[in-house]
């Protein structure tokens, strides 16, 4: 085992940092207000390779592992979670379907253009009767001729409205339930394929949470990405790796608070004294100081043992569920220890208490990973 970060995992997170503060930091509020996607931050993410961290050169990505991927996902979240959700669904959700399930031409096709950030992927799963329970997918493709014709609606889907590329979820086999669903790969512009309304939310507001909505899409067989019908199968497989960005993001905003919050503590007076001098306020720091550790050390893990091709469902199911509830623990501490001011725009605590709720949700509720987590520890 070993604890530390390696040279170039350090040089890593220096650059990601001093990217985020230049050209994140400045904006984050305004792109919050006014619902503004960070188009230009995410083609220079590209260009810095980061947008295929964890593809090989071969295929235009920087051949980095679970681990830096962890910490480019945690340092763009602890400026704007908005950029890390970004992210992570374009690379562990679509690229990383892609790369996994797809064949030498599809991997071929689309990973260089979407690990170089020329293009953004998007990832269809939920709809609007089938979240938790995601095997209810209605969205049905049937085979007409050469053709798969697909019609339906998903709902929720990150970058919907700017994907050049979406890998959604449709029915195949009705009767075979779970295992009668495909995976496919629906490019911008297929005549039947639009993205349809667009949330507005509580928080990640820069990011574009939406429909995608299919009306007699029509599909050529070079679109059905992986086996007829494994399609959920390799999805619960996908949100293995996917689990990993979302406790990556959960940390990093929880950084933000945390940095935000121990700041604050010793600048603000109160009878006279620095806020932190008193015990109540040290006894929250230390709470959120061992939660981030705990849930740093469980993503590494999980992290870890993907990068050596281990199954991980347990392991980044319970990062993930630990980070997410110890980063809205942390964001809520944070907010306390600004007191009034941290209900205030002026200060980065309340944007973290409203984006950091999501993580508990998404890619899985927690009640869901309790549920995964459970059956793992049964099986043994
Ligand atoms: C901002 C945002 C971005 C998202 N991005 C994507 C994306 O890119 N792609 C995508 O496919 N989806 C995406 N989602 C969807 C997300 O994964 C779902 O919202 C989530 O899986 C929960 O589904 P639901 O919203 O339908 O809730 P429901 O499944 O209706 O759950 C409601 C409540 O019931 C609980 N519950 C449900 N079933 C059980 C059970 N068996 N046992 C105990 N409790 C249960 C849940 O935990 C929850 O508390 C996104 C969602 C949001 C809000």
């Amino acid at each position: 085992m070993d604890f530390e970060y390696t040279a170039e995992q350090l040089q890593l997170r220096k650059a990601v940092r001093e990217f985020a503060a230049g050209e994140i930091a400045p904006h984050v509020m305004e792109w919050d207000e006014k619902q503004i996607f960070p188009l230009e931050v995410f083609r220079n993410l590209g260009k810095l390779g980061y947008a295929g961290a964890i593809f090989p050169e071969e295929l235009g990505g920087a051949g980095l592992g679970y681990i830096e991927y962890a910490i480019v996902i945690e340092e763009l979240s602890r400026v704007d979670g908005s950029v890390g959700i970004i992210l992570a669904a374009h690379t562990s959700l679509c690229s990383n379907h892609i790369f996994k399930m797809g064949t030498e031409e599809q991997k071929r096709c689309y990973l260089p253009k979407l690990a170089s950030g020329e293009w953004i992927g998007c990832w269809s799963l939920t709809e609007p009767e089938a979240g938790s329970d995601a095997a209810g997918t209605k969205t049905k493709a049937v085979k007409e001729g050469d053709s798969w014709v697909l019609n339906g609606a998903k709902t929720f889907t990150t970058n919907a409205h700017y994907a050049d590329v979406c890998v959604a979820m449709a029915t195949t086999d009705r009767a075979a339930a779970q295992h009668g669903i495909s995976a496919f790969i629906i490019e911008k512009g297929t005549p039947g394929f639009r993205a349809g309304k667009k949330e507005n939310k509580l928080g990640l507001r820069a990011s574009a949470t939406g429909e995608v909505i299919f009306e007699g899409c029509r599909l050529s067989d070079n679109h059905l990405l992986g086996q007829l019908n494994h399609g959920f199968v390799d999805s619960l497989k996908v949100l293995d790796g996917g689990r990993i960005s979302i406790a990556a993001l959960s940390i990093g905003m929880a950084q933000g608070a945390y940095d935000a919050a121990l700041r604050y503590s010793k600048m603000r007076k109160q009878f006279g004294r620095p806020i932190s001098e008193f015990q109540a306020i040290q006894h929250k720091l230390v709470d959120m100081a061992v939660d981030l550790d705990a849930a740093r050390l469980l993503n590494y893990r999980a992290a870890f043992m993907l990068d050596r091709g281990m199954r991980v469902t347990r392991e980044s199911s319970m990062a993930k569920l630990f980070a997410s509830e110890a980063a809205v623990r942390i964001a809520n501490e944070a907010v306390q220890i600004h007191g009034g001011y941290g209900f205030i725009k002026d200060y980065p605590v309340e944007k973290f208490y409203r984006d950091v709720k999501l993580c508990t949700i998404g890619e899985g509720t927690s009640e869901i990973q309790r549920l995964v987590i459970a059956r793992q520890l049964l099986k043994s």
